[in-house]
């Protein structure tokens, strides 16, 4: 199984990892052979780790447990758009973002399929996805690829979000991509420029179609840049592969950090309906001290919260689903409830 590929691909994921600090999980359920995992172990070596925290992991791969592969689906966004099926007749005419001749279609495929064959060549199973998603699909990744277009002046670069109800693996998945993608491809983030469709992506919604992922399957959309800018065109149109290398690190560097049993990661929690409890509070765009304050919702507003952490909680204004950002914890309360 040792290609020249999956030679030269690890060899910038060493260099890669090494840069991030991961050090010794560096996703050795990836490898199908203890002779890879020696190899790469060696190479690890190389980079001044101790043996000690490098051999770490190897007794869960060693254990005899069979080396199930893992298992992604990369989905080349609006691709076969036309093939979708009848409860997504109306997202059949949605053929993704153009600027002159660039269309959003054929920067995604040919993406989606370098990503493929990164994963491939590191042992991990992928299944390339067109738009219609197989109705309940299961993974332990699912990547959709698009490529926005916009003519807002000074608009620029990449963003990428979860599901609206997301798990925890959803998260991690999408902190790991956030970390290796721009470090790939040199395109900076478009900061404030996620939209309530991304989070609402219909492959994301078992809810209300067929043909949607499971729920339990960690996901992320990314979109890569804009195709009506030309320096962000200049990235995925010029330098595909570089953009896939970003993408494909970013699920090795979620797949070697995430326990495939750990079942409490990948369950989408649900929240009670809650109420802003301070006079006035603010919704921000990150869930950050001095973030950008998206709005101000008076005291008594009601908010459905879809994701809470360190304090701060995600929520989309009830009654008016384009206002949605983080709050903070400690200015909402639960209606009737002790909070
Ligand atoms: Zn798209």
């Amino acid at each position: 199984m040792e290609s020249r590929a999956s030679r030269s691909f690890f060899d910038i994921l060493a260099v890669l990892l090494m840069l991030l600090g991961i050090g010794a999980p560096i996703g050795l359920r990836l490898f199908n052979s203890i002779k890879d995992t020696t190899d790469l172990l060696g190479r690890a070596a190389s980079v001044d780790r101790s043996a000690e925290q490098l051999l770490d992991p190897i007794p869960a791969v060693l254990s005899g447990f069979p080396l199930s592969p893992w298992r992604v689906g990369i989905q080349a966004g609006h691709w076969k758009i036309e093939e979708l099926p009848e409860e997504l007749r109306r997202l059949r005419s949605s053929t993704g973002a153009r600027y002159g001749s660039y269309r959003e279609i054929d920067a995604n495929l040919d993406v989606a399929r370098r990503v493929v064959e990164y994963l491939l060549a590191a042992g991990i199973q992928v299944d390339l996805l067109p738009a219609t998603v197989p109705p309940g699909y299961r993974a332990d990744a699912f990547v959709s690829i698009h490529a926005d277009g916009a003519y807002r002046p000074g608009v620029r670069g990449w963003k990428m979000s979860t599901p609206w109800r997301s798990s925890a693996a959803s998260r991690m998945l999408l902190d790991a991509m956030v970390r290796t993608y721009p470090l790939f491809t040199g395109l900076p983030e478009d900061r404030y420029g996620t939209t309530y469709n991304m989070r609402g992506y219909y492959a994301f919604s078992p809810h209300r179609f067929r043909h949607a992922i499971d729920r339990r399957t960690p996901a992320i959309i990314i979109e890569m840049g804009f195709v009506t800018v030309a320096q962000d065109r200049e990235v995925f149109f010029a330098a595909p592969d570089t953009v896939a290398q970003g993408i494909a690190a970013g699920i090795v560097r979620y797949l070697s950090r995430h326990d495939p049993l750990d079942q409490a990661a990948v369950a989408v929690r649900s929240y009670p309906v809650m109420r802003v409890a301070s006079e006035q509070a603010e919704l921000t765009f990150h869930p950050e001290e001095n973030a950008r304050v998206a709005g101000r919702l008076e005291g008594g507003t009601l908010v459905r919260p879809v994701y809470q952490e360190n304090g701060w909680v995600e929520v989309i204004v009830w009654g008016n689903y384009r206002r949605f950002g983080w709050m903070r914890e400690a200015d909402l309360e639960i209606p009737g409830g002790s909070s």
